[in-house]
């Protein structure tokens, strides 16, 4: 037994094999299919991707080197191979699908915008030829803040035609951190617009940019503002232009630009639930050849599903499962500008039924905030359609799951619980829908080519079925992320220094269980040591969900003198919250469950009952705020990702 490992607590035994008329018409239809390629991946890892590559994306100049590890962690991916992304999502469609439709949009108040493949060719096209008469060149990085609207993808994909390396920023971020994010990029140019619509307000992003621009980010020479609310904006003489008017004038025509295959498609900052955020430096090729196989793989997708990936573009997944991904396999994506909630909660499901959307993939708080509603607002929607869900961000408690696949999968539909980073570009772990039997908060196994393993802190793979470790990468893999941008040494230490740059760290906790299946167990940060028992954050979280009243748990630790720490848990309940004092005996009630679930060990010493739990804006749980304000030291974190600073008394336990 190895000492140092973390102790699992969940006991979660269901498992839901694929249907028969799922797997029947799936690309990867059984087991053998599935082990097959593995197998190929496990016997030649370069021959597997080389042959993938050359299958699946459509090179200006073959490659001829697949896998370059000279320079370790700075592996390299079909460098001497030539490409355009752009290429490959757009002009390589014309021929067959030119009048396919590529984006249906819904904005949030209620209009509907949709764009062919052959229009958005052209207004990608025409936007590329802008952001040459601004001077943006190849390798000239360009900030991207603007709200959740085809614009954005549009953006992104005229700078990977003209080589121009994108960062796009969160509509929700303030000027403060869009500022940090475009002084660290040097940016040369800034596209935004005059605001957008969340939650039925607007999102003033042209007064948040001037705010940022007033106070530095000299680099930029040019903001480029769409007209998306049509409200009254400062624009500044000779520095800002409306993109409707430079896009009237720009040609139609522009030829992509090769690049070779490790060119820079983009810098995105990671959210910063763990700090300081890093610009993580993704490459062209390997990077398409992920969000390609893993759409095929993962998504099973084909030529007639309406796909839906709720993320926004200013995280990861609107990166490779909003823009690249499914416009490279050439599908037909729905983008929504809104909350889930806006005007009421059951605005997904209604964009469900009313664009006929297939495959659905969406984050565990989404699931876990609609959940509360109750089962009666999505059974009033026509949701036959779905025929495969998805989730990514955190790991999902197998409650929401049973929820999820009950309710608006109708039992019918596999759920797709999709492990991966910002750093790993697409999908590492996650189940093929066709082939691989599910478990409620389990990711399942790691996909074809992907080298998974939990180690111990010496770095040694734990063999004890359902003991924790450290998740790590073994092997270099396609859209592994090149570098931080600017900061190779942060890259060693974040990523490569406890395992040597042998095993890439994901900084993640993680069990095997007998079937070889993987559970995320939390961030390895966030692991509690109590009476000597090192225990993860998300099992007893999934405990506390699991009782009926409960909609939403954080788990914490806070210092104690006996135990060494304390587990300290913050509870949403469905209901109306109790006051101070009145919420004694449902703290008993909670901690008997937990108990009796978990056992005595994992029993919560304080639970807070609080209205809403501080969270990034991509819905993750600022588990280090919870803990700074556990122990009640300040808060020196960077809370502008906060959605409400108005519930830290709550949180502190005083109100
Ligand atoms: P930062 O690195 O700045 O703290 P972040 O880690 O939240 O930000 P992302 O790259 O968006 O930024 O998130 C990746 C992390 O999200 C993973 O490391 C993991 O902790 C969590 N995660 C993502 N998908 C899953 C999943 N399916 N199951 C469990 N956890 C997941
Ligand atoms: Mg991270």
């Amino acid at each position: 037994m190895n000492e140092e490992s973390i102790e699992s607590t969940l006991h979660e035994e269901r498992l839901f094999p694929p249907l028969a008329e799922f797997s029947a018409q799936a690309r990867i239809p059984d087991r053998a299919t599935l082990d097959s390629l593995a197998q190929a991946a496990n016997e030649d890892l370069e021959g597997f991707w080389a042959t993938q590559a050359c299958a699946e994306i459509t090179w200006h100049k073959p490659f001829k080197t697949v896998l370059d590890s000279t320079n370790p962690p700075h592996y390299q991916w079909f460098s001497d191979g030539e490409l355009n992304v752009s290429y490959n999502c757009l002009d390589r469609h014309l021929r067959e699908k030119a009048d396919k439709i590529a984006i249906i949009f819904e904005g949030e108040p209620g209009d509907i915008t949709t764009f062919t493949y052959h229009q958005l060719h052209q207004r990608v096209s025409r936007f590329a030829n802008v952001l040459k008469a601004q001077g943006v060149t190849e390798g000239d990085r360009v900030v991207i803040y603007l709200p959740m609207v085809p614009e954005a993808v549009i953006a992104m994909l005229a700078c990977a035609r003209i080589g121009a390396i994108h960062s796009v920023v969160f509509g929700g971020f303030s000027a403060e951190s869009l500022k940090d994010r475009i002084e660290d990029a040097k940016a040369k140019l800034l596209i935004t617009a005059d605001g957008g619509h969340r939650g039925g307000r607007i999102v003033e992003l042209k007064a948040a940019a001037n705010r940022a621009l007033k106070e530095g980010c000299e680099s930029i020479q040019h903001v480029i503002v769409l007209q998306r609310t049509g409200h009254e904006v400062d624009m500044t003489e000779g520095r800002d232009l409306w993109w409707h008017e430079a896009e009237a004038k720009a040609d139609g025509n522009c030829e992509p630009v090769w690049l070779n295959a490790e060119h820079p498609l983009f810098l995105l900052y990671t959210s910063g639930s763990t700090g300081k955020p890093k610009g993580i430096q993704h490459a062209s090729g390997g990077y398409l050849l992920g969000a390609l196989t893993t759409m095929k793989w993962v998504f099973d997708i084909r030529d007639e599903d309406i796909f839906w990936c709720t993320a926004d573009v200013g995280w990861v997944t609107g990166h490779s499962y909003v823009a690249y991904g499914p416009l490279a396999a050439g599908a037909t994506i729905v983008m929504y500008e809104g909350t889930p909630t806006f005007p009421d909660p059951g605005r997904f499901w209604k964009i469900c039924q009313d664009h006929g959307v297939t495959i659905f993939y969406t984050a565990p708080t989404a699931i876990r905030a609609l959940m509360k509603y109750g089962d009666d607002i999505p059974a009033s929607y026509n949701l036959s359609q779905l025929r495969l869900l998805g989730t990514v961000g955190e790991p999902i408690n197998p409650e929401a799951w049973m929820w999820y696949h009950r309710v608006i999968g109708g039992e019918r539909c596999p759920i797709v619980d999709t492990w991966w980073q910002t750093e790993t570009g697409v999908h590492m772990i996650a189940p093929i829908p066709g082939a691989v039997p599910t478990k409620p908060g389990s990711c399942t196994l790691p996909l074809p080519g992907i080298n998974a393993a939990v180690v111990d802190e010496k770095g040694h793979p734990i063999t004890t079925p359902d003991r924790g470790g450290y998740l790590v990468i073994t092997k270099p893999w396609p859209s592994m992320l090149r570098t931080i941008w600017g900061d190779d040494q942060r890259y060693y230490d974040t990523y490569w220094s406890k395992f040597g740059s042998q095993y890439y760290l994901t900084g993640d906790s993680a069990r095997r269980d007998k079937d070889g299946y993987f559970w995320i167990m939390g961030r390895t940060d966030d692991v509690l040591n109590v009476s000597g028992h090192r225990l993860g954050t998300m099992e007893i979280e999934s405990a506390l969900v699991a009782y009926p009243k409960v909609a939403e748990a954080a788990v914490v630790g806070r210092p104690d003198d006996i135990k060494g720490e304390a587990i300290l848990a913050y509870v949403i309940l469905k209901g109306t919250r109790p006051t101070r004092g009145a919420d004694k005996t449902l703290t008993e009630e909670l901690r008997a469950w937990v108990g009796d679930q978990i056992g005595p060990i994992a029993k919560p010493d304080e639970i807070r009952f609080v209205d809403s739990l501080p969270k990034t804006r991509s819905g993750k749980i600022m588990r280090r705020l919870l803990r700074t304000i556990a122990r009640g030291e300040t808060i020196t974190q960077d809370t502008s990702t906060l959605e409400s600073e108005a519930i830290l008394p709550q949180l502190q336990g005083k109100e």
